[in-house]
């Protein structure tokens, strides 16, 4: 008996995308399905090579389309793997990727029209983009050496029926039920609206299956065949045709791919369309690769690896559990998917392949994890995606910006994971700095320093332009001294990493004293000469800050602002303490510095203040200020908000009225 279910609610609305579709290219439902197909049989083939009773005596692997005019549907066959009844409740009832959840945000932000390829493509829609051209959408399922046969149905309306079957021969076999408006397009008759929402192709024209299926799918590595209906005219004993005798009907069995495996031919030889069609079957994204790496290592080993840049970042990229890795072949057989082995965690945004002569076709996820083989692979693949990223950003800086934008995040964290290439990857980061127009390398920031200047500068912190505005940079804006503005959580991870950059040594601008700066004898004295000046002051704020500041003292970072905060030398930047607490480290406080500027009125003031006045009840209230007004100039949370603006209020008051 069959029963009815009802879609998890994110399914539902992808389907209902799918059948609403403005998308032009209807014909990719196609590569979706062969392309389940081709992975079905991979993994059956994979599976045989260790268990052989798996074919059931079937090992002639191919897809077979079936279009049939009559009745108006296009049938698609595979003999891979098939599904037991629990996967197909579990992979075709639900999107089995992790970001369901994420998904339907996706689509609520984006609004109607979110149906676009960029957002379907970063999501698994595979057999649910049947419905962009099917009313009515069958599966026949047959897992192999499993004792039932599944049946599944849905027109895509919220519910689907499932049912189990007497065991039939390994494999699937999709119907789709074609919609009623996908009749050939007549000239100019059709309805508009109903041109853009319904696909006029008629998907059981053999012809036009044959271009899709060369279009997106020449590659597959197994016959995709199709049966096309054959009208041969009667012969005679000699072969030649019988006169006047009806043409005979005959069906015959059409192989519409050539086969090959695209990495295995030469680089050259591949085009970008070639390429494009690939990418797409292999990472299931819907749009073009924005870069494609490919390239042969021959002589102690020998493998072959094809790798591609994603335009944009999956939405997954950051979550805990991504989807990463290459697929391992093995002399073009499929071994496994996502093998992590292969690539380093920071490149872990590249789709591709590894195909190797060496490796033993044994091969199983455990024994990579410790192949020597494998680790050689990945390095050597690091290696190359970086001289590759490294060629984009001499030769193409405008692809390499673009790729930055979306991946930038992502390669920094190989300061953590590849802590021993750091050199090779702070040559290719880019980063914003106080001269504000757009990204520089490092090697930028370095040429353009000025005479004198020994150290290249950074302040960290949450957002660029707050950064860009912080009171620590004064002293470096009078000085003519770019800065590094790094405003994410990884760049702590890069700076704590890179205490060098060419001869540079890397220093925090809010981190220490400030020395690296160029100084002159006389600004040294009069340095000196201020710290007495204000000696009285700096000590008695101190005293009242004992509880939240390390330390107070005179500024030679400031130039407007009265009041900065700044960590010891060795201390940890309020950036990294934030991050820290935000993965749940407990950690002590960490008492910063507050510095002061002796040039403005208000230090001034204070100054005089301070000596003239032994009550510490003023100064402690203006000492909390000063404290909290810091902490706001870089965007940092103060302790009572409600207390400062009382204060704030009162201050103005005492101006206006005076
Ligand atoms: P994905 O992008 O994950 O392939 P799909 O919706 O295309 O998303 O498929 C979901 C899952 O359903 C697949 O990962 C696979 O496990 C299973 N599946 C789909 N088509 C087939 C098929 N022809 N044979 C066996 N399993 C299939």
């Amino acid at each position: 008996m069959a029963e009815t279910r009802t879609f998890q609610a994110q399914t539902n609305k992808l389907l209902d995308l799918m059948i609403h579709s403005i998308y032009a290219h209807k014909d990719v439902f196609l590569r979706e399905l062969v392309s389940n197909a081709s992975d079905a049989i991979d993994k059956v083939r994979f599976l045989a090579l260790t268990d052989s009773e798996l074919l059931e005596g079937d090992g002639d692997f191919k897809i077979k389309l079936v279009p049939d005019a009559d009745k108006h549907t296009l049938t698609i066959l595979d003999n891979g793997i098939g599904m037991t009844f629990d996967e197909v409740v579990e992979h075709i009832g639900t999107i089995a990727r992790s970001g369901a959840e994420t998904f339907a945000d996706k689509v609520k932000a984006a609004g109607a029209d979110a149906a676009t390829p960029d957002l379907i493509g970063q999501f698994g829609v595979g057999v649910y983009s049947a419905f962009m051209v099917a009313k009515r959408v069958v599966i026949e399922t047959c897992k192999a050496k499993a004792d039932h046969a599944v049946r599944w149905e849905s027109a895509g309306d919220g519910t689907y029926t499932i049912e189990r079957l007497d065991k039939t021969r390994r494999g699937t076999r999709i119907t789709l039920f074609l919609r009623d408006k996908d009749a050939p397009k007549t000239e100019g008759g059709d309805d508009e609206e109903d041109d853009v929402v319904f696909n006029a192709d008629n998907w059981t024209d053999t012809w036009k299956i044959r271009e899709t299926i060369k279009k997106y799918s020449d590659f597959i590595a197994f016959p995709v065949v199709m049966d096309t209906k054959k009208y041969e005219a009667e012969v005679d004993d000699e072969g030649k045709a019988v006169e006047g005798a009806e043409r005979k009907e005959k069906i015959v069995e059409e192989t519409l791919n050539s086969s090959k495996a695209l990495w295995t031919r030469p680089a050259a030889s591949i085009d970008a369309d070639e390429h494009n069609a690939f990418y797409k079957h292999l990472s299931r994204d819907w749009n073009d690769p924005a870069e494609t790496i490919h390239f042969h290592t021959e002589g102690a080993q020998e493998w072959t690896a094809l790798l591609y840049v994603p335009s944009k970042a999956p939405f997954d990229l950051y979550s805990r559990e991504p989807r990463r890795g290459l697929q391992l072949y093995i002399k073009r057989v499929f071994i496994a998917e996502d093998v992590k082995e292969l690539i380093p965690e920071h490149l872990r945004f590249l789709k591709g392949l590894v195909d190797s002569a060496d490796l033993p076709l044994n091969m199983s996820r455990e024994t990579v994890q410790h192949d020597r083989l494998v680790g050689a692979i990945k390095k050597r693949v690091t290696n190359k995606v970086t001289g590759h990223f490294k060629d984009m950003l001499t030769q193409r800086r405008d692809a390499y910006v673009k790729m930055w934008d979306q991946f930038g995040t992502c390669l920094k964290e190989g300061f953590h994971y590849e802590a021993g290439s750091k050199d090779k990857l702070a040559d290719i980061v880019l980063v914003r700095t106080t001269r504000g127009d757009g990204w520089s390398t490092l090697a930028e920031v370095v040429e353009r320093k000025q005479a004198g200047q020994t150290a290249l500068y950074y302040l960290t912190g949450e957002k660029l332009e707050t950064l860009q505005s912080a009171p620590q940079l004064e002293v470096f804006r009078k000085r003519n001294i770019e800065v590094i503005l790094l405003p994410e959580a990884v760049d702590e991870i890069m700076v704590g990493a890179l205490d060098k950059y060419q001869d540079m040594e890397l220093k925090s601008a809010a981190k220490g004293e400030l020395d690296g700066l160029p100084e002159s004898e006389e600004e040294t004295k009069a340095k000196q000469a201020r710290g007495d000046e204000f000696a009285v002051l700096t000590a008695r704020l101190g005293k009242l800050l004992d509880e939240t500041c390390k330390q107070v003292r005179i500024s030679d970072r400031l130039t407007d602002s009265a009041v900065c905060l700044v960590s010891d030398s060795d201390g940890m930047s309020s950036q990294m303490e934030r991050m820290m607490m935000a993965m749940g480290q407990s950690m002590p406080a960490q008492k910063r510095i507050l510095e002061l500027n002796p040039d403005h009125t208000l230090i001034q003031a204070l100054r005089d203040l301070a000596t003239k006045d032994s009550g510490d009840e003023r100064l402690r209230e203006f000492a909390e200020m000063l404290f909290d007004q810091a902490l706001l100039a870089e965007g940092a949370p103060i302790k009572n908000p409600a207390k400062f603006a009382q204060r704030v209020a009162s201050a103005m008051t005492f101006a206006v009225a005076h």
